[in-house]
């Protein structure tokens, strides 16, 4: 016997396949099932508590066992964890299992720290409205922020009924393709019902997110691929967005033909965080070039021998390019000073602790406790 199609359709059989379980989650998880506790698919976290979707139906159960001090290790829509089988209400969440990918925001300026917005997450959908003029700096965040949570971006032009001329379209695709290297770029008309289809045959099964700045068409893309209102969609004069509010309380959604998508407070509004590594690949043909350069630490401003100024001169690469990079770049440096600042505070206090524990334990000793 096969025994890969028959582990293959084992997982595709499985309660929870709908929602993104797969061999690697199950891999991941036979050391718990071992020991009689559930997966579980996390569909909203509050007060401590979160809704589980589960092979036994959706639970309730508390986190306060795998509470870290780590915010980036809170519990968040999208985790996937181990619960017990049965007992009470709420049950607890005994393990969570190591992310595949995570969407990360800074959260106030003050106290600099990442606030986790989205896990597990594989496709990181970019909707871009074609009703105003494209603003390809904005992708560029977007895209470092996709790229950095690891997820795959795709680039959605929406309102693609408003550019009817092929040639103008086809134009702004080529713009957005050569910003976006190594993503997909679709344009869509949900008016029409035009694109929706290769974007959902795209995010289809595993899970995804929509990013993008207000009005750009999100809640509206979210309908269209949910096959119901979910979303409210903002009328046109509704300029602000007040009032809108989802008509559910899930923030995981299950997609009609398989996989999910993730919709959470925080996540449409959400900034850079140390995403250097982001930024790195949303510019690849930039530090392509960089390679070139004398100087291995080259910042690409007036070094001699700059091969990335050099491809500028020579018209191979557009200046916006290169100063959005400079800027993205400089704005990711700020955060993450600001956040070493915040780590080495917490190693500070670490060592404190760590340094009272240890006096104890000597203490204990000399007096022969133990
Ligand atoms: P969000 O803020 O990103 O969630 O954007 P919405 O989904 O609320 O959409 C903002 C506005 O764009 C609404 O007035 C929608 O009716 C409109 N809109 C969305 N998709 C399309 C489309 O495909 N064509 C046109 N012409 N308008 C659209
Ligand atoms: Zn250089």
């Amino acid at each position: 016997m096969n025994l890969s199609s028959l582990s293959a359709s084992s997982t595709s059989s499985h309660p929870l396949a709908q929602y993104g379980w797969d061999e690697g989650w199950e891999a991941e998880f036979a050391p718990y099932a071992g020991q009689g506790l559930l997966p579980g698919r996390v569909v909203r976290v509050d007060r401590g508590q979160c809704d589980l979707v589960t092979p036994a139906g959706t639970v309730r159960a508390d986190t306060e066992f795998v509470v870290p001090r780590d915010p980036m290790k809170v519990v968040c829509t999208g985790d996937w964890v181990a619960v017990d089988p049965e007992g009470g209400d709420p049950r607890y969440v005994r393990t969570l299992l190591p992310r595949r990918t995570a969407f990360v925001r800074s959260t106030s300026s003050k106290r600099s720290e990442g606030q986790i917005l989205a896990a597990n997450v594989d496709h990181a959908v970019i909707a871009v409205s074609l009703a105003v003029e494209v603003d390809l700096g904005r992708v560029e965040r977007f895209l470092a922020l996709a790229w950095e949570s690891g997820a795959q971006p795709v680039v959605v032009l929406t309102k693609a009924d408003l550019v009817p001329d092929p040639v103008t379209l086809s134009y702004l695709v080529q713009d957005v393709e050569t910003t976006a290297p190594g993503v997909p770029v679709l344009t869509v008309s949900a008016l029409h019902g035009d694109g929706l289809d290769v974007l959902a045959a795209m995010v289809g099964g595993g899970t995804c997110v929509l990013l993008g700045q207000s009005g750009a068409g999100k809640s509206t893309l979210a309908n269209a691929l949910l096959g119901e209102d979910v979303m409210d969609v903002r009328a046109a004069r509704d300029v602000d967005g007040k009032g809108r509010h989802t008509t559910t309380t899930r923030n995981l959604l299950a997609l009609p033909g398989g996989g999910v998508l993730i919709d959470t407070p925080g996540l449409r509004g959400v900034g850079l965080f140390d995403a250097e590594t982001g930024v790195g690949q949303v510019f690849s043909e930039i530090q392509e070039l960089a390679d070139g350069c004398r100087f291995q630490d080259c910042a690409h401003e007036s070094e001699p021998g700059c091969a990335v100024r050099a491809a500028v001169d020579s018209g191979e690469l557009p200046p916006r390019r290169l100063e959005s990079y400079r800027k993205l770049m400089r704005e990711n440096q700020w955060i993450v000073a600001k956040t070493d600042a915040r780590v080495r505070a917490e190693l500070r206090r670490d060592w404190k602790r760590r340094g009272a524990a240890g006096k104890a334990a000597m203490e204990a000793k000399r007096r022969g406790w133990r």
